[in-house]
């Protein structure tokens, strides 16, 4: 579906200098809803209103001036790119605007991870921009949405948060979307950093974080939307297993994509059939990345697969869905060679 035209709602109760938060609405689960409110699997994600999602938490006007806008309202499965130039767009714009704090986005699950890494590496400011999203409908008993923003918000008005790239509050805790991944398709606590961890928590107004971000993100980085808004490079994700075939990658080297990544078993390693043809395809100047389906790990360069010799950049510690995202940027920015690509998987 696509984006559709904002509209703005305004909360604020109280006349002290409160942060100025802007909302961003894309849909989602927390914006669902079920005609059983024991339903918590089949409901229609993104139909909510912003409006009923603010209401449905009190205190949010005592926390922050909240500025909010529809910005799209769809299931994020269907996630278009086009939607992402939007979004990020609308985040640069808001926090240059000098009239905003920072940004709270609420979004689907099932991507956010994706878009949460991209803005990460895209927007170009130190003000807070947090995700949130649910993992039950706005209807469902117990629904886990209004807390979820409440936290989102808090976050996002917290001094604390500045300079720290893009977050995710989730369940009370504080995520670097850098190392995000949803982790289980029903729980309420959804969301993991596998190895290292959340950044901190948020509780009852408290915010509080036990460590900080140490690769370059935001403004560090020399990757924008702008750039690439036109003309996304087609890069398409692959994965190793038993029998695999080389059917996949013949198909997306006709089709002319521009990178693929590969989500290998263990610690990067391919089924050789798989491997050859990925070989064949670098030395068609299609770049590939090596990432692990395992969930959590790296993979290690010239490791499981013979890099150096095979053209191969190695994912690190990104999941073969946000290796994708970076691979994108990074191709937009005019690197395709192992050599360039593999320093920028390094630090980013
Ligand atoms: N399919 C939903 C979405 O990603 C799932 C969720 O939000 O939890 O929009």
């Amino acid at each position: 579906m696509a984006p559709m035209a904002t509209s703005t709602t305004s909360i604020s109760s109280s006349p002290r200098a409160l942060p100025r938060i802007a909302v961003l609405a894309t849909g989602g689960t927390i914006a669902g809803s079920a005609a059983d409110s024991a339903q918590t699997a089949g409901y229609q994600a993104g139909v909510v209103g912003v409006d009923k999602l603010l209401a449905a938490v009190p205190g949010l006007a005592n926390v922050a001036h909240i500025e909010a806008e529809q910005v799209a309202s769809i299931d994020s499965k269907d996630m278009p790119l086009a939607l992402w130039a939007t979004l990020a767009g609308r985040v640069d714009a808001l926090l240059a605007s000098g009239d905003v704090d920072g940004v709270v986005i609420t979004h689907g699950t099932d991507t956010l991870e994706e878009t949460a890494y991209l803005l990460h590496l895209t927007v170009k400011s130190a003000k807070p921009v947090v995700l949130t999203a649910a993992m039950r409908p706005s209807s469902a008993l117990s629904a886990d949405g209004p807390l979820n923003l409440l936290g989102a918000v808090t976050v996002a008005a917290s001094p604390a948060a500045r300079g720290q790239g893009v977050l995710v509050a989730f369940n009370n805790r504080i995520h670097s979307a850098r190392d995000i991944v949803k982790t289980s398709t029903y729980a309420v606590d959804a969301f993991q950093s596998p190895e290292i961890g959340a950044l901190g928590w948020v509780q009852d107004g408290r915010v509080e974080f036990q460590r900080g971000v140490v690769r370059p993100h935001t403004s560090g980085t020399p990757f924008s939307v702008g750039s690439v808004a036109v003309e996304w490079p087609v890069v398409d994700i692959v994965a190793s297993y038993a029998g695999a075939s080389r059917v996949m990658v013949d198909a997306l080297v006709a089709a002319g994509v521009r990178g693929i990544v590969v989500a290998g078993t263990g610690n990067g390693s391919i089924h050789a059939t798989l491997q050859s043809a990925l070989a064949e395809a670098v030395k068609k100047g299609i770049a590939v990345v090596r990432s692990s389906r395992v969930g959590s790990g790296h993979v290690m360069r010239n490791g499981a697969a013979p890099d150096d010799a095979l053209g191969f950049v190695s994912a690190g510690t990104l999941n073969p869905y946000k290796a994708r995202v970076l691979l994108m940027l990074a191709l937009a920015s005019g690197k395709s060679a192992a050599a360039e690509l593999q320093p920028i998987f390094d630090q980013y």
